[in-house]
């Protein structure tokens, strides 16, 4: 006869139906199998794959004085990541577009973070071929978040450059915004121990890379110069670019070195989470004076004028 299975396991404490989940979660909307949910009930299934095997790609965009900042150009990343992968989405771009605005109206955001996912779900028989899965798709909308906090954009961000590589883009394809960070984390845990606030991982080469969730641009006698190689291509990266362009100054992508951006006259980063953020030090270095320099100040300042402009802009409709 079998043994009875109260007998094999520990018996567990009866969990209160109405249990009250003392957790904080961030005060938003998220959107997930049809529905709009508070975030504290916005779950997923252990047996994701997007959670099990980071099979799954997303995009971040903001919400600046009620207005998406270049809503179409993630759009345009998320929806080339999706086909990369060979995800299929239930829903298509305006509708998506459309589920974005009501996470944040739905919160009730001025100013939001929001992200949108799809991940490769499971499969209904637990086959593992990837072919047989259900592709999920979920979102929501936070209070806006930042890299930086406001003492650091005031003055500069701490940086350390890790020896750690960044996942070459043979093996993952960096323009799929992902979630393969154990690179980003190890070099994160790294500038910590260094006494930093942030990190740059470097690429296969041993060239400048990115840092966790941010691009990186380095100032030298007025131009300017970004890592081209084993980055994603950030849509504030790419704002950067287009700012130059208005403003008349020269920006690159090309292969950066440590000593390069350490000899800059300024130096910044660049992402959906903060904007332009200033860099001061760069492994307990100054970098030029160790003040956030004018060019860095001129491109925050317009890049925040830039989220009231109607062409780089979609209003949230919260009626
Ligand atoms: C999202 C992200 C960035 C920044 O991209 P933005 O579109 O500017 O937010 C840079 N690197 C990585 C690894 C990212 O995931």
């Amino acid at each position: 006869m079998a043994t009875p299975i109260t007998q094999i396991l520990p018996v567990l404490p009866t969990i209160d139906e109405h249990h009250v989940d003392r957790r904080r979660y961030p005060d938003g909307v998220a959107f997930m199998d049809g529905q709009y949910l508070p975030m504290s009930q916005a779950k997923i299934s252990v047996l994701d794959w997007g959670f099990l095997h980071s099979d799954a790609t997303y995009d971040t965009v903001h919400v600046w004085n009620a207005k998406f900042f270049r809503l179409d150009l993630h759009l345009d990343r998320f929806f080339g990541g999706i086909e990369r992968l060979r995800l299929k989405l239930p829903y298509d771009r305006k509708k998506i577009a459309s589920i974005l605005n009501n996470c944040v109206a739905l919160s009730s955001h001025r100013s939001a973070y929001v992200e949108m996912i799809c991940t490769r779900g499971s499969s209904p028989t637990f086959s593992r071929d990837p072919r047989q899965a259900e592709n999920r798709f979920m979102a929501f909308a936070v209070p806006f978040g930042s890299v930086a906090n406001k003492e650091q954009l005031e003055r500069g961000l701490h940086i350390a450059i890790s020896d750690t590589v960044r996942i070459p883009p043979k093996s993952i394809d960096p323009s799929i915004k992902n979630y393969h960070w154990l690179d980003l984390v190890k070099g994160l845990f790294e500038a910590y121990d260094a006494g930093a606030e942030t990190a740059l991982v470097v690429d296969t080469n041993g060239y400048i890379a990115e840092g966790p969730g941010f691009n990186v641009f380095f100032v030298k006698d007025g131009s300017l110069w970004t890592p081209a190689f084993g980055v994603l291509p950030g849509i504030t990266r790419r704002t950067v670019f287009d700012l130059c362009t208005e403003i008349g100054l020269s920006a690159t992508a090309g292969d950066i070195s440590r000593a390069d951006i350490k000899a800059a006259d300024e130096v910044f980063i660049t992402s959906t989470a903060g904007g332009i953020m200033p860099v001061t030090r760069i492994d307990h270095a100054a970098i030029a004076n160790g003040r956030v320099g004018p060019v860095t100040r001129r491109l925050m300042d317009l890049y925040w004028q830039k989220h009231d402009d109607p062409e780089w802009s979609t209003a949230v409709i919260y009626a």
